[in-house]
């Protein structure tokens, strides 16, 4: 934690990429969605880096959204078949870390 109070008004406009959310088909910045990706092993993961070469669907971070993804199968692993319950648990437990 090392933020200096900024007394001068510069402002950084950083613009953020705008993805849409696979369950509810809203737009918002990529920041505020939780990226899933499905690799190509076959794995589905939780993308906290935002980084991995994989292929990847972006939620927002609410569970509803996260139901809808699933059951239209918008997210799916790489086979397009759908995410086993483990996976669901661990996509449901990273939209609730999001939360907080
Ligand atoms: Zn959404």
């Amino acid at each position: 934690m090392a933020e200096a109070a900024g007394s001068s008004g510069v402002k950084k406009e950083r613009r953020v990429p705008e993805r849409r959310c696979a369950g509810c088909g809203g737009r918002f910045p990529k920041t505020a969605l939780i990226r899933i990706v499905t690799c190509p092993d076959g794995r589905l993961a939780v993308d906290r880096s935002m980084k991995a070469q994989c292929r990847g669907t972006y939620i927002c971070a609410d569970p509803a959204c996260l139901k809808k993804a699933l059951k239209y199968r918008r997210i799916a692993k790489s086979d397009g078949s759908a995410p086993g319950e483990d996976e669901a648990a661990m996509l449901a437990a990273a939209v609730g870390e999001r939360l907080g």
